[in-house]
């Protein structure tokens, strides 16, 4: 193979490779927030779960605080009891006690369903406290886990764009300038002719007399379809082990 296409076809590896490592870069920050958001929900869920049990304790005092008003009002009442003058007074007002007294129980009932609520709800607080603190270790050495690998990535970028252009300096520039127009339509500038005669990029058949010269001459030959830098490599001869 001509020494120059032999570079082109280097170039190309060490470009493919970089564009590789620049998009796996340019990933990192999505990434970064999508651990971001997951977290957020964690933290989210150990909120709700903290104001239910909240929520649950203000519904027990306002019942708490229900409750004396109510137990005032029967003290108040049986005490107005005593100073009733006729029977109907009387039974009047046994009815009105027996009415708050219905009322305080009623109010007894709620506290004790919130004391009940609020056990559940506790124990909940605590299976969130448990996974957050999980999922925020686990998202921390996911954060440690991306800072390697983006300095690893932007050391691998360096490197390939430094190699890149080492290549790029060596190859005539003509061919650089051809190697270039066509990278910028086809992305990929060069293509391997496989040995039943194929263009591997477009899977164009080439004409013998081309493939021929492709395989025995300095020529650039350029596919007849893509475009491509066409180059041939020779297969690796088989040494067949003499007995
Ligand atoms: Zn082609």
């Amino acid at each position: 193979m001509n020494a120059d296409l032999e570079r082109l076809v280097r170039l190309q590896q060490a470009e493919t490779e970089l564009k590789r490592v620049e998009s796996s870069r340019s990933d990192l920050p999505r990434r970064r927030a999508e651990a971001t958001a997951a977290l957020d929900a964690e933290k989210a869920r150990l909120t709700a779960a903290r104001d239910a049990v909240e929520n649950c304790q203000k519904a027990r005092r306002k019942y708490e605080g229900e409750l004396q008003d109510l137990e005032a009002k029967r003290s108040k009442y049986k005490g107005q009891l005593m100073e009733v003058k006729t029977n109907k007074e009387y039974t009047a007002m046994l009815h009105e006690i027996e009415g708050v007294e219905r009322e305080i129980r009623a109010r007894e009932d709620l506290v004790l369903a919130e004391m009940e609520k609020a056990e559940v709800l506790a124990a909940e607080v605590k299976r969130e406290e448990q996974d957050f603190k999980a999922a925020d270790e686990q998202a921390k050495a996911r954060g440690r886990e991306m800072d390697e690998e983006e300095r690893r990535l932007a050391a691998e970028a360096g490197r390939l764009s430094a190699e890149r252009d080492t290549i790029a300096a060596e190859v005539p520039a003509s061919m650089l300038e051809l190697f270039q127009r066509v990278a910028r339509v086809r992305g990929v500038a060069v293509s391997e002719a496989t040995k039943d005669a194929m263009c591997s990029q477009c899977h164009v058949k080439l004409r013998p007399q081309m493939f021929v010269d492709l395989k025995r001459t300095d020529e650039v030959f350029q596919c007849p379809q893509c475009n491509r830098i066409l180059y041939y490599e020779a297969p690796v001869p088989v040494v067949v082990p003499q007995p």
